[in-house]
């Protein structure tokens, strides 16, 4: 039983996904340099930001939103390399479609069931989901 996506449409999918992460990559480590240029001078070599270590230094800085955006992106890579299921929808099993994946790589919901998460979504009180929210970043 053969998958939907072409092999070329999985290749163009995992490039999205890798520019995406890059690219956030690349913004975090910006936002590093700027913190240490506004600071105290720092010996050049103080900071390399290529090394393994450095990046995860990296990861660690990013912020909420990014991290959760990073994990989503890692999760899609991870699930494509591993998961013959990849493209489909987890909740019903139906193709996300190519088109859908192109526009929205870190998917694992076909619009229906999409659209129905946040539906339920809506009816969660929002304040509740705040003040998590809140008390999870204070206690990681
Ligand atoms: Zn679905």
């Amino acid at each position: 039983m053969g998958h939907y996506l072409t092999p070329e449409q999985r290749k163009e999918v995992e490039e999205i996904l890798e520019s995406k992460k890059d690219q956030l990559l690349r913004a975090a480590r910006q936002s590093i340099s700027e913190q240490v240029n506004a600071g105290e001078p720092l010996p050049a070599d103080s900071i390399d930001i290529s090394t393994d270590e450095s990046l995860q230094v990296t990861e660690l800085r990013l912020r909420d939103r990014e991290k959760y955006l990073l994990s989503k992106i890692e999760k899609a890579l991870l699930r494509m390399k591993t998961d013959p299921e990849f493209g489909y929808c987890t909740e019903c099993g139906v193709e996300i479609g190519y088109p859908r994946l192109k526009a929205r790589p870190m998917a694992d919901l076909c619009i229906d069931c999409k659209e129905e998460q946040e539906r339920e979504e809506k009816r969660l009180p929002d304040r509740r989901q705040e003040e998590e929210r809140n008390s999870r970043s204070f206690f990681p």
